[in-house]
């Protein structure tokens, strides 16, 4: 399976608002937005042309097409998910009872990933995938090294017994709780485990995004 290699900030760039893709260091005054005079312009050759701005392809899309794309490319790039994934986790969503939009965000933010970030135990969702791949964690007591593992309301998250005494955890628990949890996961720092009470309401998803517009991008 292919993956985005290239510089992460320029995805950013390219929706034109900070994603916050590289943990700590986004809030740090080295983002790129955050500087004196930071690029208010797509990447690439032709990210300055007016043309370009024009036909709807900069920073700020044009047509309802480009901005129905754009928020569907900004979901994916805030979750580290593929195309053919996010279309798949649409199709479920669709699926679902309720509304459309809620339930692809449910999706994307119970992923395993997605769910260790939240909990604070990774300061990103890149570093939490690296994490769950390393097999760092298990998932109802079994070793899960699945990032895209889509947890149940009850299912509970837990590092493993042999990775607790690692240098990173120690620090993890050293450090203390850095930012809260949201209602929806219960967590215990001590014991570096956390729990999926139920699955999270609209307003605790705190991705900038327009649901709706993904919505209308799928069903055109
Ligand atoms: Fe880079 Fe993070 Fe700033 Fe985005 S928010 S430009 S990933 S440092």
């Amino acid at each position: 399976m292919s993956k985005y290699v290239g510089p992460v900030c320029r995805l950013c760039r390219r929706e034109g608002e900070k994603l916050y893709l590289k943990g700590s260091r986004c809030l740090s005054p080295k983002c790129p937005f955050d500087k004196a005079e930071p690029k208010d312009y797509a990447p690439g050759a032709h990210g300055k042309d007016a043309q370009f701005k024009r036909r709807g392809r900069g920073v700020k899309g044009g047509s309802d097409f480009a901005r129905q794309l754009r928020e569907k490319q900004k979901a994916r790039r805030i979750y580290g998910v593929l195309e053919k994934q996010f279309e798949r986790y649409y199709n479920q969503a669709l699926r679902r009872r309720g509304l459309t939009g809620l339930n692809l965000l449910q999706i994307l933010e119970t992923r395993l990933d997605n769910v260790i970030f939240r909990l604070g135990y990774a300061s990103s969702r890149a570093q939490a995938r690296l994490l769950v791949t390393h097999g760092h964690f298990n998932v109802n007591g079994r070793r899960t090294d699945v990032p895209s593992y889509v947890l149940k309301p009850g299912d509970e998250v837990t590092v493993r017994e042999g990775s607790r005494g690692r240098e990173y955890f120690r620090q993890l628990v050293a450090a203390g709780e850095d930012r809260p949890a949201p209602s929806w996961l219960s967590r215990d720092f001590g014991t570096l485990s956390g729990q999926l009470v139920g699955l999270p309401p609209r307003h605790e998803i705190d991705a900038k995004l327009n649901e709706q517009l993904i919505v209308e991008f799928y069903s055109r």
